[in-house]
Formats: structure tokens, C-alpha cells, sequence
């Protein structure tokens, strides 16, 4: 199990997977004690991902099947659900309601129901879940579908308006924060706004970018002071809020692992 007191820092979304050198991308957040989570854009990949982070302390992979390909590979979706009794974890997950994949928004509509309701049948799930131009709908589903209690929601990279936002926190659920939104006035402004105890931090890598590079994992460690700053907060008491946050989850992460082991 994670233990929250040696970690360094926290990346709740990281394509790990389609990183250059996964290998050793992995052995970096190990060195640097970053918890990291390993996010899947397919079931397909889950098998790779779980071995590669099988012993690892630090990194942990999540099962996913990621809206910009749930319009090619949703017959994936039985095979997804199979998949999740082995992980606390599920992500890449959502909807993208942006032009090149508005079309296949019935799709992942279907994709996304049936995860999030197998989420809720087994328990115990952590979700980080893309809104992108989908915000609004994504909350609705998770209000409807997945009750906090039995699945925790974390919305990745948010970038719906104020009242999108207060209405995710209403839902119940939590916001990791990357790079790229502490750089953008939309991003600052989500920053500012979320309550302290649903802040959580990933870097999207290797997609975001920040001046000009990809981000790393190793980016959650000067983020930290950052939203500190956006805040106008102390970042200690940021850092210490975002632990306590993580805590939870792996709490309940733990919960949900202890069930699956009396299922067995
Ligand atoms: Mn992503």
C-alpha cells in the first residue's frame, strides 16, 4: 500500500504509456518518491501497465478507455469493465464534445454511462475523467450515476465555466490541476475558485506543455508553489491540503482492494 508520509509529490494524470521511455520515466517517480498515476487511453494496454507498476511504491496504473477513441474501440467497453475489478483506479475516461469528436459523442455517451455505472456496482473506484467542451454533461452523469461514497470523480484539466465548476464541487467531486492551467487566465481563475479539500495535482504528460517543452511528472513539485501564489495561500498549507486529499483516496483506494480480495 501507499504510504502517504514518504511521498514527495503527486501526479493524478500521466500517459505514462505514451511517454518516449516509459521505463525509465517510471524509475524517475520511484527515485523521486512522486506518486503517479499511470492514466490508459485502452483496455488494451492495461496488461503492459499493470506489470510494469505491479512492484513499483510509488506509481499505480488505472484502466481506461479515453473518449477520442471511444467512437473506434467502444466494442473495448466489456473488456474495460473486466479490467476494473483489478484496479482501484479508471482513467482515461469521459467525453469530448470539441469539433473533431462532437460526431461520436453518442458513442462515448454509451462508453462513459456503462463505466461509470460498473464503477458504481463494484465500489471503491477513483475516476479521472476528461469534460472537455462536455463539462456540463460529464457532472450531470456523475450526479446521476456515480455517488460519491461508492466512486470518487476526479475532472482532469477542467476547463468548463464558474458555475460548471461549482456544480462538480456540489457532485462531490475533485479537480487535479496541471501546468498548463496554472498558465492560462481560464485555468488561474478554476485555481482560485475550488474549495482547498477537492485540489489534487497531474501534469497530462507528455501533452501538456509548459514554456515551450513537455511536461514531466517531476512538474507537480514546482506546481505546488505556484497554485500557492494563484491563491495567494501559504504552499505549505497548499501541500499539506493536497496530501491530505491524496490520503483520502488511498484510504478509500485501500477499502476497495480489501473488498475485492473478500470477492476472491
Ligand atoms: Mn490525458
Amino acid at each position: 500500500m501507499t504510504n502517504s508520509r514518504t511521498i514527495a509529490g503527486y501526479d493524478f494524470h500521466c500517459h505514462v504509456d505514451l511517454h518516449k521511455d516509459p521505463i525509465s520515466l517510471i524509475a524517475d517517480c520511484e527515485r523521486r518518491r512522486i506518486f503517479t498515476l499511470a492514466v490508459t487511453t485502452t483496455p488494451k494496454a492495461w496488461p503492459q501497465n499493470r506489470k510494469w507498476t505491479a512492484s513499483c511504491r510509488y506509481v499505480r496504473a488505472a484502466v481506461g478507455l479515453h473518449p477520442e477513441l471511444a467512437g473506434g474501440r467502444h466494442r473495448e467497453t466489456d473488456l474495460l469493465k473486466l479490467c476494473m475489478r483489478e484496479t482501484a483506479y479508471v482513467g482515461e475516461i469521459g467525453l469530448d464534445g470539441s469539433p473533431p469528436h462532437r460526431e461520436s459523442l453518442p458513442i462515448q455517451r454509451r462508453v462513459f454511462g456503462a463505466i461509470l455505472d460498473e464503477a458504481a456496482r463494484l465500489g471503491g473506484k477513483i475516476l479521472t475523467i476528461h469534460s472537455r467542451r462536455a463539462a456540463a454533461e460529464v457532472i450531470d452523469q456523475i450526479g446521476q450515476r456515480a455517488a460519491p461514497g461508492h466512486v470518487i470523480s476526479i475532472l482532469h484539466w477542467f476547463s468548463g465555466t464558474e458555475n460548471e465548476l461549482l456544480a462538480g464541487v456540489a457532485a462531490g467531486c475533485m479537480f487535479s490541476i496541471n501546468p498548463a492551467m496554472a498558465a492560462s487566465k481560464g485555468g488561474r481563475a478554476i485555481i482560485e475558485t475550488l474549495p482547498l479539500d477537492r485540489l489534487l495535482t497531474e501534469t497530462d504528460a507528455p501533452f501538456a506543455e509548459i514554456a515551450g517543452r513537455r511536461t514531466h511528472s517531476a512538474d507537480v513539485m514546482d506546481l505546488v508553489g505556484q497554485i500557492a501564489r494563484i491563491r495567494r495561500q501559504e504552499e505549505d498549507e497548499v501541500r499539506a491540503a493536497i496530501a491530505q486529499n491524496a490520503a483520502r483516496l488511498f484510504a478509500f483506494a485501500a477499502l476497495g482492494a480489501d473488498a475485492r480480495k473478500d470477492m476472491s
